[in-house]
């Protein structure tokens, strides 16, 4: 048994030892060599994840920092906002709290956002920014990226804005290709990190965006981020500690390999798929569209989600989710992101097992 228990909900996830005694290193000031050697030294490992030539930022907020700074830097006109699970839905609501002209995009929790609507919405010359949620964290769905892109590439002044908060490491979000505006994620989902670290990359056409923009406010003012990080600093004192552990984590990224990584996230969810049909269970998302670092799963056997994940508590040390928001207890969802070997995720399906005979 475990010393603690295991988080295997869709974050925050396990943060190895490895990570967190890479997080344990003396404090270095943010404006010293040290601090410019260790976030330039990262720069090129994180553009080849991204899969960009922009530099990549760091910022000292969760994720929905960036979501509402993007808002914030370059909405003028009106944002359509795509919803199709609890994430997304909530970019609406941010962007009006921003005083932004807002309209969601609404598809049924479940559902990927489709393309040709969003190409029919867009059409309206109404927007001028649109966001999307690569993979819906809350039902384990993952919208068509690439095609999504591209028909927002068709409308040349709305910025795309994307979160790949679940996605990201876990399988290719590739940034220049798709001409994605601003990506952004965060360090406690697949990179396994604490929380409280965003990363981002903005385009040149979302920096010129923003230049134009009135109340950027300060703390997320992309202008700022890329004057600082020209000098290899953030706007800020940033979260240094943590900066340490991702350092150490895109070692052991680039050490197992960007591919094997992927391809790792894929076997393993696999697995947690095998599970799902050999207990009789379902998949919440359509095939196809099923997020590759979590599983959403259908409640179909309608088991006490809750007494299931007590068990699994009590008798293995580790913690599943019971379902988010509306689709509590109707859905359960466990994770596969990170660091799970197969040994690790065979020990969780086969505590699931146990659990389950116990029900
Ligand atoms: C977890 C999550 C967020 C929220 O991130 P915070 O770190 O809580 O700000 C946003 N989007 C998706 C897709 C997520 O999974």
């Amino acid at each position: 048994m475990s010393d603690h228990i295991r988080l295997y909900i869709p974050g925050p996830i396990e943060v190895s030892p490895k990570s967190f005694e890479a997080m344990c290193k003396p404090m270095i000031g943010h404006r010293s060599k040290d601090f410019q050697a260790l976030y330039g030294g990262m720069q090129e490992r994180l553009q080849t994840l991204f899969e960009t030539k922009q530099p990549v930022f760091l910022s000292t907020s969760s994720a929905w920092g960036i979501m509402e700074g993007a808002l914030r830097n370059l909405v003028a006109k009106k944002v359509l906002c795509c919803g199709n699970g609890a994430f997304s839905d909530k970019w609406v609501d941010v962007a009006q709290r921003c005083g932004k002209q807002a309209e969601g995009l609404m598809f049924e929790w479940g559902q990927p956002v489709d393309p040709e609507t969003v190409r029919e919405k867009l059409s309206t010359g109404e927007f001028d920014a649109m966001t999307l949620i690569h993979n819906e964290t809350s039902t384990g769905v993952t919208s068509p990226l690439a095609e999504i892109a591209a028909v927002v590439r068709e409308f040349e002044d709305v910025m795309l804005i994307v979160d790949t908060v679940s996605s990201f490491s876990a399988e290719p979000t590739p940034v220049d290709i798709n001409g994605i505006d601003v990506m952004l994620t965060g360090s406690q989902k697949a990179l396994a990190l604490p929380p409280g670290l965003a990363l981002f990359t903005v385009s040149d056409a979302a920096f010129a965006r923003a230049e134009t923009i009135k109340d950027r406010g300060y703390y997320f003012d992309f202008l700022e981020f890329k004057k600082n990080q020209e000098k290899d600093m953030t706007p800020s004192t940033p979260c240094i500690h943590t900066i340490n552990g991702l350092n150490a984590k895109l070692d052991d990224i680039f050490n197992e390999g960007v591919e094997n990584r992927y391809a790792r996230h894929q076997r393993l969810n696999g697995l947690v798929a095998d599970w799902v049909t050999n207990n009789g269970f379902e998949f919440f998302a359509p095939e196809g569209y099923r997020s590759i670092g979590l599983t959403c799963i259908k409640n179909n056997r309608e088991i006490d989600v809750s007494r299931f994940n007590q068990l699994l508590i009590e008798n293995h040390s580790l913690t599943i989710n019971g379902g988010y928001g509306k689709i509590k207890g109707i859905t359960f969802r466990v994770s596969n992101m990170g660091d799970e070997t197969d040994e690790s995720i065979a020990g969780v399906l086969a505590a699931m097992d146990d659990s389950l005979a116990k029900l």
